[in-house]
């Protein structure tokens, strides 16, 4: 019996992660469940997953007086002495934290909260070193590679190539970008997400992050990561070995298969998903990155390649800019130019400590909401 604690569990990934803990309830048991100000739902988790422990962050939020309260409470679920696997489904550099301590302290790390990556990736793989931890990714694509990568009895990878759907603007004219709202960008085409992954995907920042990502995770060179639109999203990812063959992790989009696999990575458990069905996934077509379109995705690979705090600003400034396209305060646009403004201002230092990568944050934050005060 392993024992799980969900960090973010009242989420999108939390919904997946719960529907899979619960199916395999023999195999798994929570431990705790953390929320940030859904207490509604985290009572149903509660109720469905009968955990030992429940933290609700946010304290000025009405909750049961069993559960606790407030930020380090999460923080302390991340190394409870009692739990072996560690899901962080937090969005955003507010995760980056758990992450340190789950590995810190020797668990298997099953991580959705890619942001904990682009913003500490050296951080993260210090802590990883020093405690022993396990980092299994749950984003499909990583999980994509890992699961490709397995059995490869270690081969030499010539290259990852990513895909992308290519998120809600795919098909839209450039000249109607500037008019896009929260609404159409968070009309997915075949993935149902959280409220910021949906507007990441639309402006590729998200497959920056997963560039970034996959960098650290598999400790590639970013000459070696390349992203293919494939807008079925049915092919998750491929790895090209050094003779020239290319493996793919095949199957319609559903994130319960990367949380189950990271919980039971390299092994695998008898489940019910979805089957797949080539005639129906069919046709499965490829388009090349068109830049102009995406220059979010440009920024995020260039903050990655330049190191150092340098993707902890870009992660920061996007987080700033999206909070503001969804609340209206910001134009699709403007969510790129937020992040090429902080990019700019923010000194690059390297990403040594917390303080570093936390300075970083800060100082990008800052850029970017002046510059979304200046515009609005
Ligand atoms: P979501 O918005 O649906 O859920 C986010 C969770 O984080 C919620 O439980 C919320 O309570 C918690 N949270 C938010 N702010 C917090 C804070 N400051 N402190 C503590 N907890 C906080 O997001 P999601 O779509 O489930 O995504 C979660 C993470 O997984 C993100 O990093 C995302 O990029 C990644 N991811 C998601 C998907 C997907 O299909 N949804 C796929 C791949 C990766
Ligand atoms: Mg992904």
């Amino acid at each position: 019996m392993k024992r799980v604690a969900v960090l973010g569990a009242t989420g999108s990934i939390g919904a997946s992660a719960a529907s899979v803990l619960e199916r395999h309830a023999d195999r798994f048991r929570v431990v705790a469940l953390t929320g940030h100000r859904n207490a509604d739902r985290l009572t149903e988790l509660e109720a469905r997953l009968r955990p030992r422990e429940v933290v609700l962050v946010d304290a000025a939020v009405d909750a049961p007086s069993h559960w606790h309260r407030g930020r380090e409470a999460m923080l302390a679920v991340a190394s409870r002495e009692d739990v072996d696997i560690v899901i962080n489904a937090v969005v955003g550099a507010a995760g980056l934290e758990a992450t340190l301590l789950a590995l810190a302290s020797g668990k298997r790390l099953a991580l959705a909260n890619k942001e904990s990556l682009v913003a500490g990736g050296p951080l993260v793989l210090e802590a990883q070193a020093r405690g022993g931890g396990e980092l299994v990714p749950v984003d499909s694509e990583h999980s994509a590679i890992l699961q490709c990568l397995q059995g490869a009895g270690g081969a030499a990878v010539r290259r990852l190539i990513l895909t992308a759907s290519g998120g809600a603007f795919r098909d839209w004219a450039l000249e109607d970008l500037a008019k896009a709202e929260p609404e159409h960008a968070l009309r997915h085409p075949t993935w149902s997400m959280g409220a910021k992954i949906t507007v990441d995907s639309a402006t590729m920042a998200n497959k920056a992050m997963e560039v970034i990502e996959a960098h650290f995770l598999f400790g590639v060179a970013y000459d070696q990561v390349d992203v293919a639109l494939h807008p079925q999203s049915i092919i998750h990812s491929m790895v090209e070995f050094a003779d020239g063959s290319v493996l793919a992790q095949v199957g319609f989009p559903t994130m319960e298969l990367p949380v189950l696999y990271a919980l039971t990575h390299p092994d695998r458990l008898e489940d019910g998903v979805r089957r797949f069905d080539p005639v129906a996934a069919s046709p499965l077509t490829f388009e090349a990155l068109d830049l102009e379109r995406y220059p979010a995705f440009a920024l995020g690979v260039q903050a990655g390649r330049a190191g150092g705090t340098a993707p902890a600003a870009f992660n920061a400034a996007n987080e700033e800019a999206v909070t503001a396209f969804l609340e209206r305060r910001l134009s699709f646009p403007g969510i790129a130019d937020a992040i090429r403004y902080a990019l700019d201002t923010v000194e690059v230092r390297p990403a040594d400590s917390l303080a570093a990568v936390k300075r970083a944050d800060a100082e990008a934050r800052a850029a970017a909401r002046t510059m979304i005060e200046e515009r609005s």
